[in-house]
C-alpha cells in the first residue's frame, strides 16, 4: 500500500488498545527538536517523548553507539556477566556521585525496585517488622503504570477500577514538609516523590521543600527516594533536580533520558546501604543492564554532559519562560517551569488544553496536554535560541488568537 494510501490512525484505533488519545499525526521522522509527518510537516517537538528524547531526536552519537553494539552483543542476560555493564556502571556513578546502581528498563520497574529495596532496608536495617513497613507518598503523584504504583495514586483515572492494591502507602499534600513528618511512624522506611511534579502539571514545591524533606528523612531513619525519571539527566537545567536545593537523596530513580530516546533503559541509584540489602535471586530482569542498553546509556550520559545540553536547558529555560510569561494575560493564567520542563496552565474559560494542543499542532509545536488546562512545554534539551523564539512566536499567536 503507498504510505499516503495506508490509513494509520483508523488501524491503529481498529486494533490498537485504547489506552491512549493522541494528537492525530502520524510521525515518520526526527532530527534534533523537529519531527516530521507521513505527509511531511515539520513539527517543533515539544513533549520530547516526555523527556525521553532529552539529546534530541536520533542523536547521531547515540546512534552510532547502538548501531555498533546491536553488531557485537545485544543481550547475555544477568546469568552471564557483559563488558558493557561494568564501564556504564562505573560512568554512571561517577556522574550522579552514587554507590551502587540496579539496572531495569522502564521508569514504573525502577519505582517498583526502590519499593522492593527499602521495604528490606526497612526490615533488615531499621527493624520494622516484617510487612509493617511504610512508603509515604505525595498526592498528585505520577510514578508510572504498575498495580503497586496506581495504587497511591490519587488520581481517579488512574487508579480506578484497578484494585485491590497493595498496602503499605500514605499519602500527604506535595510541597507540605509538616504534613510529612505528622505522617512519619516508626514504621515510616521511605518517602517518595518527585522534585518537580511533571504528569501532574509541572507543580514545584516551595523553596526549601526538598531541603526540609531531607532533613526530616535524615532524623526520623527514613530513606528519601526521589523519582527523578522525568526531571533528571539535564531536564531542569541540572543534571539532577535535587541539586537545585543542594540536596542528596538516598535512593534517586532515572530513566526516560538515560538512553536518549533509543531504548527503555531506566536505574536505581543509592548508597550501599539501601540496594546493598539485595541478594542473589531476590530482584532481577531479563533485559536489564543488558549489553546494548549499556551502550547506548553510556553514550547517551556522554552526549548530554559533552555537548553542553544541561547548561543549555538552564539557558533556554530561562528565556522560554521569560518570553512564556510575556504572553501571559488573557487565556494564559500562568507560566512556569524550571530549565526546559514548562507549562502554560490556561483560565478554564480557554475551553480545555487539549483543544489549544490542537490548534498549536496546526501552527507546526507537538505538545501534550495535561490535567484539563495545562499545556506542557518540553523540548529536546538542544533547543537554539533561533527556535525557541519560532516557537514563542507561535505559542503566542495561538494562545493570543481566535
Ligand atoms: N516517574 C515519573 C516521574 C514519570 O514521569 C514517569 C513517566 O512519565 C514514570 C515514573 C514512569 O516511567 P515509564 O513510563 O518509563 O514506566
Amino acid at each position: 500500500i503507498p504510505p499516503a494510501r495506508y490509513d494509520h490512525i483508523a488501524v491503529e484505533e481498529r486494533l490498537g488498545a485504547h489506552n491512549y488519545q493522541p494528537l492525530d499525526v502520524v510521525l515518520t521522522r526526527g532530527e534534533g527538536v523537529w519531527v516530521w509527518d507521513v505527509d511531511g510537516n515539520r513539527y517543533l517537538d515539544c513533549l520530547a517523548g516526555y523527556s525521553a528524547v532529552n539529546q534530541g531526536h536520533c542523536h547521531p552519537r547515540i546512534r552510532a553507539a547502538l548501531i555498533e553494539q546491536s553488531g557485537r552483543l545485544t543481550l547475555t542476560s544477568r546469568a552471564f556477566r557483559n563488558d558493557q555493564l561494568a564501564p556504564y556502571l562505573e560512568e554512571l556513578c561517577a556522574l550522579t556521585r552514587s554507590h551502587m546502581v540496579l539496572p531495569m528498563n522502564t521508569g514504573a520497574e525502577a519505582v517498583e525496585t526502590a519499593i522492593k529495596a527499602v521495604r528490606k532496608w526497612g526490615h533488615e536495617v531499621k527493624g520494622v517488622p516484617e510487612g509493617a513497613a511504610e512508603i509515604i507518598v505525595c498526592a498528585e503523584n505520577f510514578h508510572g503504570r504498575t498495580i503497586a504504583v496506581i495504587g497511591f495514586s490519587t488520581d481517579p483515572e488512574t487508579r480506578g477500577g484497578f484494585g485491590p492494591f497493595a498496602p503499605g502507602f500514605r499519602i500527604v499534600p506535595f510541597g507540605d514538609a509538616a504534613a510529612l513528618e505528622a505522617a512519619m511512624t516508626r514504621n515510616t522506611v521511605g518517602v517518595l516523590l518527585e522534585p518537580i511534579q511533571g504528569e501532574a502539571g509541572v507543580v514545584i514545591p516551595p523553596p526549601g521543600y526538598l531541603r526540609r524533606v531531607r532533613d526530616l528523612c535524615t532524623r526520623h531513619d527514613v530513606t528519601l527516594i526521589l523519582d527523578e525519571i522525568q526531571t533528571g539527566l539535564g531536564r531542569t537545567g541540572r543534571l539532577l533536580a535535587e541539586e537545585h536545593e543542594g540536596i542528596e537523596a538516598d535512593v534517586t530513580l532515572v530513566g526516560k533520558a538515560l538512553s536518549g530516546g533509543f531504548y527503555p533503559v531506566s536505574a536505581v541509584l543509592s548508597n550501599t546501604a539501601v540496594l546493598g540489602v539485595l541478594r542473589p535471586g531476590q530482584h532481577g530482569s531479563t533485559f536489564g543492564g543488558n549489553p546494548l542498553a549499556c551502550a547506548v546509556a553510556r553514550a547517551a550520559l556522554r552526549v548530554l554532559v559533552e555537548e553542553g545540553m544541561i547548561a543549555n536547558a538552564a539557558q533556554l529555560g530561562a528565556y522560554l519562560l521569560a518570553g512564556l510569561r510575556g504572553i501571559a494575560g488573557g487565556r494564559v493564567r500562568e507560566a512556569r517551569g524550571r530549565g526546559l520542563m514548562l507549562a502554560v496552565e490556561l483560565h478554564p474559560e480557554a475551553g480545555g488544553a487539549r483543544r489549544w494542543c490542537e490548534a498549536l499542532r496546526r501552527a507546526g509545536l507537538l505538545c501534550k496536554d495535561t490535567h484539563g488546562h495545562t499545556i506542557r512545554i518540553s523540548p529536546p534539551l538542544v533547543l537554539t535560541r533561533a527556535e525557541a523564539d519560532w516557537a514563542l512566536d507561535r505559542i503566542a499567536a495561538v494562545l493570543t488568537g481566535p
